[in-house]
Parts: structure tokens; sequence; C-alpha cells
């Protein structure tokens, strides 16, 4: 008999998490995975004593569900997807839903929603975010889909489950938010460098000043997470954290960013700064062998007010930060001008606060910006943001040249300080630019004077 009110394919730790959400919000939910075992391991241990229904096959799954049927996919994004819709379809009516809640690629979404419309399925691809915590007690959902119906059925707790707009925006927004989180981690990353090689603080004395940042603008999940990481000690009573292996991880979701901004020319150089780090970091055998042989400034003793050079850290970290988000949201522009998607910037920066890894209170100053002035451009042009860059430019440029000297790599503080100061200036070098690709290449130059005007000059020529 129908009785489930959703089903959920995909039994890892995000599908089961989102389930058992469900389930503690009155819905019924039908369970399917690949590994048909899994279902009946879930049953019997997480979901024991719940609601929560199996299936082991697709077909029951679909048989125990109402009308019109919705199915969340939380499987490995790609061909996995694929596998599912294509085996779904026959067994779908016009009108039911299927939902992606993995990281798949926005233009892969936008592909499924335009085939599965021809064969009358709607079609969201969700964006989810929070990690196992978030889909267990709380997630961020950043839907996208076919507007002619299957997210308007369900909007009904707005502002964290509105649509974001229309076929794979709601996958870009996603990836957009994961590029971004890379880019705070290596922030953070950054000043912890700072504080621990230039000013040679302990781990107690880093913790406590995270602690503090976090009662001030930087308030979020994430420096809050690093106080605790660096207060935590091992079983033998020594920090944990130096004891890890410096070689970072990473799935692909920033290179995905990254790879978009190079696609449609967007200068998000923070985020690519933040993907090349943890590649860099990842050649740690190669940097042990170099670090034998590379010398850089001998270890000088920080001889400035160790007080006041924590907070020129902590404003540089404020600075490069306004500027990634500024260059997401520039991202994000861009893209829904290519897409034809109508974006609400205010609303994507309210999602990012409710459940995210990036949850912080400065997310709420973007939704503020973006209410002043929905046609905003740039979130450096918005009055708040302006002052708070200027409030921390010389803090900023302070902690950078002194981290230069001191030989700390910091490719997300310089590269974010150098887009402020490019986007700033009127006129860059580029004339020279232009100039040697005409001497070299006629590829043509334009003259300030006639716009519009491509001419050649005659560079090895008299006269
Ligand atoms: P995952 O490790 O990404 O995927 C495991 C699930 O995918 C299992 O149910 C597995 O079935 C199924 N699967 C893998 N390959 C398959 C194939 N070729 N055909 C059919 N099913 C296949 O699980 P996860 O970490 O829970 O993530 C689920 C989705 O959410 C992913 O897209 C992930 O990127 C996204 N996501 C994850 C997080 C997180 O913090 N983990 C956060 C946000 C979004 P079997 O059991 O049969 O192998």
């Amino acid at each position: 008999m129908a009785q489930a009110d959703i089903a959920l394919i995909g039994l890892a730790v995000m599908g089961q998490n989102l389930i058992l959400n469900m389930n503690d919000h009155g819905f019924v939910v039908c369970a399917f995975n690949r590994t048909v075992s899994k279902v009946d391991d879930f049953l019997a241990n997480e979901a024991k004593g719940t609601k929560v229904l199996g299936a082991h096959s697709l077909e029951e799954m679909v048989s125990k569900l109402k009308k019109p049927r919705r199915i969340i996919l939380l499987v490995k994004a790609g061909q996995a997807v694929d596998n599912f819709i294509e085996k779904l379809v026959p067994l779908l009516d016009i009108g039911d839903i299927i939902i992606d809640g993995g990281n798949s690629e926005y233009r892969d979404t936008m592909r499924r929603c335009r085939d599965l419309k021809d064969k009358g399925i709607l079609f969201v691809g969700s964006g989810v975010s929070g990690g196992e915590d978030g889909a267990r007690y709380g997630p961020s959902l950043m839907p996208g889909g076919n507007k002619e119906g299957a997210w308007p059925k369900n909007q009904t707790r707005a502002p964290l489950v509105c649509s974001v707009g229309d076929d794979g925006a709601g996958h870009f927004v996603k990836m957009v938010h994961n590029g971004i989180e890379y880019g705070d981690m290596q922030l953070i990353c950054e000043a912890y460098h700072l504080m621990k090689d230039v000013l040679g603080l302990g781990h107690k004395e880093m913790a406590k000043a995270f602690e503090e940042w976090n009662k001030t603008e930087l308030d979020s999940f994430l420096i809050e997470i690093t106080a605790s990481i660096l207060k935590f000690q091992d079983a033998d009573g020594k920090h944990l954290l130096p004891k890890i292996r410096d070689s970072a991880g990473q799935k692909g979701t920033g290179k995905w960013t990254a790879i978009s901004a190079l696609e449609y020319g967007v200068p998000v150089t923070l985020i690519g700064e933040a993907v090349f780090a943890r590649c860099l970091s990842s050649l740690k055998d190669e940097r042990i062998q170099a670090s034998k042989k590379l010398k850089g400034p001998q270890n000088i003793p920080f001889e400035g007010d160790k007080k006041s050079f924590l907070e020129d850290i902590r404003k540089a970290l404020y600075a490069s930060k306004i500027i990634s988000y500024a260059q997401g949201f520039m991202l994000l522009r861009q893209a829904a001008t290519e897409f034809g998607w109508t974006l609400n910037y205010g609303g994507i920066a309210l999602m990012w606060r409710g459940g995210c890894i990036i949850r912080s209170v400065f997310l709420g100053k973007i939704k503020d910006a973006f209410d002043r002035n929905p046609g905003l451009q740039n979130l450096l042009l918005d009055d708040f943001f302006k002052s708070a860059v200027e409030n921390c430019q010389d803090s900023w440029r302070r902690a950078i040249s002194t981290g230069v000297q001191a030989g700390i790599p910091m490719p997300c503080f310089t590269t974010a300080l150098s887009f402020y100061d490019g986007y700033r200036h009127a006129m860059l070098p580029a004339n020279l630019i232009q100039a040697q690709r005409d001497y070299f290449g006629a590829h043509t130059y334009e003259l300030l004077a006639k716009p519009g005007q491509f001419i050649h000059t005659n560079w090895t020529g008299h006269g």
C-alpha cells in the first residue's frame, strides 16, 4: 500500500541522516540502496523504532510511495545518478519528482533537467550542505530545477528551502559555496601560520585568539571549530594538530569552481589559490626534499607588539574574506547571465547561514547589502563592505608585508589584496600587454581616446 511520503536512495552517511531527520519531522520515508543488505542493516539499527520503511527493489520502493511520487537521490555524484534515473523513469508517472541531493556537477543537472522534462518527470538538483550533522539536524538546501512545478509543491519553509533558480542553478550555487569553503579554510590556515611562525604563539594562545575572534565580525562555525582543534589534546596529553600530516585532501568542488571562473572569465582568484594551496600541500615528499635545499629568510624573532600584530592578522583575515565572497558573488552573477537564471543573491547568503559549513554572522551582512541594493554589482561597492575593507586596510598590508619578510606563504591573503588593488585601479598596466600583443601578433589595440576603433602599429618601422 502506498504509505510513504518520500523515498530516499543512498544509505551512506548523508542519506541515513537525512532520512532520520525527515522521520523526526513526521514524514514517512522509504529507504533504498544499491547494496540492498544496507537497507535491512539500517532498519535494524539506526532506524530501529522509527516509521522508516525499507524496499528491496526500486519497484517495491515506487509501489510504497504516495503520488505524486517524490524520490531523493543521495548517491555518489556522476554515473550513479544517471543509472538510477534511467531505472526509475519507466517506473514513474508524469508529474512525479526526482530530487538529486548529491554534489552533482551543475551541467549534469542541466542535462538531467532537460531530459526528464521531455518525459514529464520533474527534476530538482539540490545542493545539500552541512555534512552529516547538517543532514541529521538541519541541512542547508540549495535547490534548483524545473520551474514548472517541482519546487513550489514543496516550498513551505522559507527562506532555507526557497528555490535558487532554474535547472542547474542549485548545484552551481552549492559548487560556489564549496569553493568559498575552501577559501575560508585556507585563510584561517594562513592566519594560523602567521600566529605560529611569526609570533611564535603556542596552541593555547592561538586557541584563545580564535575564541576572541569568534566574538567579532569573524563569528563563524569554522573559526569556532579552529579554536577547538587547537585546544584538542591526544591521549598522551600532547596537542593533536601538529601531529597531523600537512597534506590536504579534496573532492573536486573547489576545483570545479575555479574551472568555472576561468571558463566564464571571472577573477575568482582566492578560491583558485585555495585549491592550489591544497595541491602544493599534497606534494609533501617533494617539499621535504626542497626544504633541505631552498633557503628563505632566517628565523628572526618578532620584535613588534604581539597584540597589535595579532589584530593585524585578524583584520587581514576579515578583509580577505570579504574579497573572497565578493569574487564568489561575481561568479554567480556571471553564471546567471550565461544561463538566464534569476538568482536571489540575498536569499543565497541566507541559505548559506543555515546549517552550512561556512555559516557565519558575516553572511547576514551580505544579505543586508543585497536588501539595500538588489542590483548591487559588487559587494565591495556596498557602503558597509567598503568601509569594512578600508578599516582593515592598513593592518592587512602590515600582516602581509611582515609575513612576506618572514617567508611565510600566504597565497590567499596576498591574492585578495592584489585583487582589491587591481579592482580599485582605473588604469592597469594591461595597455602594455595590448601593445606587446600587437607588436608580435598584430592583434591590434584600442586607443583610450577612440573606443571601438582597433588599430595596428608597425612597431619596428620608423616614424
Ligand atoms: P558517498 O560516499 O558519496 O556515496 C555512497 C552512496 O552512493 C552509497 O549509497 C552507494 O551505494 C552509492 N553508490 C556509489 N556508487 C554507486 C553506483 N555506481 N551506483 C549506484 N549507487 C552507487 O555518500 P555520502 O558521503 O553520504 O554522500 C552522498 C552524496 O551527498 C554525494 O553526492 C556527496 O558528494 C554529497 N554530499 C556529501 C556530504 C558529506 O559530508 N559526506 C556533504 C554534502 C553533500 P552502495 O552502498 O551500494 O555502495
